[in-house]
């Protein structure tokens, strides 16, 4: 299958609602072919970077970037996954080998591998001016409730997150997708507590999506008997941002010590990116370059400083 997914925007004719729906299923496999996950991490996964494409959506500028960090006690570790207004997407996990036996449902147990305890951070970095950072405490680890409390406690908008990934027996992919459901300001609270009854008897997302519903259908199973019009439909793909120079620049910002300790080894330096897998070395006479621009780096900040301490402050006129 190809690294391809779709993201479908629909706003009701009223423009109250709207609704963001995601088919996620090329992306997720490409991404489980890099990161070789266990099934579970397969679904954890699969719904983190649904839920990054989702959000990433909803920057409103070009050139901006969202991150999902979810830091919770499961054995997992640590999942990353990151979207960007222009439909790339990528992710990382930190032991994607993790396993649990399944919950008392019978299901893959995305909460205990993640974790139930601990936070989910949301990075929105615009491109300029500091990137604005929320963060609350994970609900469950199942990542669609945990990014509904996220919008329920720090952002403005009413917002209901669903998520599902299907993995088949054999730990292959049957399909991956998401939706947010939004309040617009102003929506009176009879449309919030029609469209909550909707929700709330919804079929849970993953057999939708297994039985391959498209974004009209869910649509129409979301909104019901409210007109509603198809506003967008952009493509969706997993790219990893990652390049040689910068690794690069990440090398040289590490202490200098170790930067030393690394030149005197002469093995050179090799990072493997955690988002795509993807190798990069660098040969010896490159590390003693970095040594040398990290030296000097380091010298004329120790320069400038000096030279502030000793010119006397600047008296008032
Ligand atoms: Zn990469």
């Amino acid at each position: 299958m190809e690294n391809k997914g779709t993201l479908t925007t629909f706003l009701t004719k009223d423009g109250f609602a709207r609704l963001l729906f995601a088919e996620t299923t090329g992306i997720v496999q490409y991404a489980s072919g890099r990161h070789r996950p266990s099934k579970t991490v397969t679904a954890a996964l699969g719904r983190g970077l649904t839920a990054a494409a989702l959000m990433g959506a909803t920057l409103k500028d070009e050139g901006g970037s969202l991150t999902l960090r979810f830091r919770g006690s499961g054995p997992a570790g640590t999942m990353t996954c990151v979207a960007d207004s222009a439909g790339n997407v990528r992710g990382c996990v930190e032991n994607p080998t993790a396993e649990l036996p399944p919950n008392a449902q019978g299901k893959l147990d995305v909460g205990g591998v993640i974790g139930r305890e601990g936070e989910l951070f949301v990075v929105r970095d615009y491109g300029f001016g500091e990137p604005y950072v929320g963060n609350v405490p994970l609900v469950s680890g199942e990542i669609g409730e945990d990014v509904t409390n996220y919008y329920a406690l720090s952002e403005q908008t009413p917002t209901v997150c669903a998520l599902g990934v299907r993995v088949n027996r054999d730990g292959s992919l049957r399909g991956a997708g998401g939706f947010l459901l939004q309040l617009l300001p102003g929506a009176e609270d009879s449309l919030a507590e029609y469209l909550e009854g909707r929700v709330k008897v919804l079929p849970s997302l993953s057999a939708l999506i297994a039985e391959g519903k498209t974004a009209e259908d869910i649509a129409d199973l979301v909104f019901g008997e409210l007109p509603r019009d198809k506003m967008e439909e952009k493509e969706l793909r997993y790219r990893c941002n990652c390049a040689r120079e910068k690794y690069r620049r990440s090398i040289k910002s590490i202490g200098i010590r170790e930067l030393r300790d690394m030149a005197q080894s002469r093995e050179g330096a090799e990072v493997v990116c955690r988002f795509c897998g993807e190798v990069y070395f660098y040969p010896p006479e490159e590390v003693d370059a970095m040594l040398a621009e990290r030296t000097e780096e380091l010298r004329s900040a120790a320069a400038r400083r000096k030279e502030r301490e000793t010119t006397p402050p600047e008296e008032n006129p």
